[in-house]
């Protein structure tokens, strides 16, 4: 990558909100994944951009189905996102699983947003490996931010990283709408920009491994306990990001509606605070 492939934004956040402002085309449609981050919907549903959901596999550590990704593309499809590490999932996925999946776009002819705000935490068997070494197979585009791995949610640095080395993005003139988009838009503050070169250059590896320590022991303890609950069950152990994915049998749980009255009763109860996941799967 050279500096013209990166532009700065304030957090990850608007790195989202700048890619999906530029893919808004009327008529175009974008494949997310479910289950995904909520604010990618309430982003293309703000800009009109028509969503199709593929689904995330729990049986194979929350892998793509890729058929169903080729099922739901058509010729208005601009994009499709992953997020990996996952954010709700807390999977990784291996090197063959994103060969794959950089294959199937390339196929459908499409971009892939790669959301990877959790890059590097992985703490399990899989290493992370960044979806834009397949540029050459498809066009990616990175988004990223200092907000997760240095946990500083408040800072508000993000950027977006084109990772195309066949220029299509040049071609197809987006690299130019998202520099337009960053040409009205404010920059992320001037002096947390000026400590940048720094925190990448001078965070110690202790650092990281801590993080990565605290989340490996915080996603056990959460998985060991979780299986002691009759109701509830994790379909696969998390290996990155910050998150634990259980799934709510509420045929085992007396009185519960749906799981946001079981979350906002855990909260009052047990001063436990977990997300409800307001999409369902079988
Ligand atoms: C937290 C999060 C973001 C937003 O990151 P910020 O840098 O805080 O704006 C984007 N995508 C995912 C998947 C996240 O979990």
């Amino acid at each position: 990558l050279s500096p013209d492939d990166i532009y700065l934004t304030s957090g990850c956040v608007q790195a989202i909100e700048i890619m999906i402002s530029v893919l808004a085309q009327p008529g175009a449609n974008i494949l997310l994944p479910r289950p995904g981050f909520p604010m990618y919907e309430s982003r293309t549903t703000f800009s009109e951009l028509e969503v199709r959901y593929f689904d995330l596999v729990p049986e194979r550590g929350w892998e793509a189905d890729l058929e169903s990704v080729k099922a739901i593309a058509d010729e208005n499809t601009v994009a499709m996102l992953i997020i990996n590490p996952s954010n709700p999932c807390g999977s990784v996925y291996s090197h063959d699983h994103l060969a794959q999946i950089a294959e199937t776009a390339g196929e459908l002819g499409i971009l892939i947003i790669a959301d990877e705000v959790y890059d590097h935490l992985a703490f399990g068997s899989k290493p992370f490996i960044p979806m834009g070494v397949f540029g050459k197979t498809v066009p990616v585009i990175t988004l990223g931010a200092i907000s997760k791995r240095w946990l500083v949610p408040g800072w508000r640095l993000g950027w977006i990283a084109t990772c195309d080395p066949n220029g299509i993005l040049k071609e197809t003139k987006i690299d130019q709408s998202i520099q337009n988009y960053i040409n009205i838009t404010s920059d992320p503050a001037t002096f947390i920009q000026g400590a940048v070169p720094q925190i990448i250059a001078n965070t110690k590896e202790e650092y990281f491994n801590k993080i990565l320590d605290l989340l490996r022991n915080s996603a056990d303890l959460c998985y060991g306990k979780i299986k002691d609950i009759r109701g509830i069950t994790c379909p696969h152990k998390p290996e990155g990001s910050m998150f634990v994915m259980a799934k709510l049998d509420l045929s085992f749980l007396d009185g519960f509606s749906d799981d946001i009255d079981f979350c906002c009763r855990l909260a009052k109860e047990e001063s436990v605070i977990v997300l409800p996941e307001v999409l369902h799967w079988e």
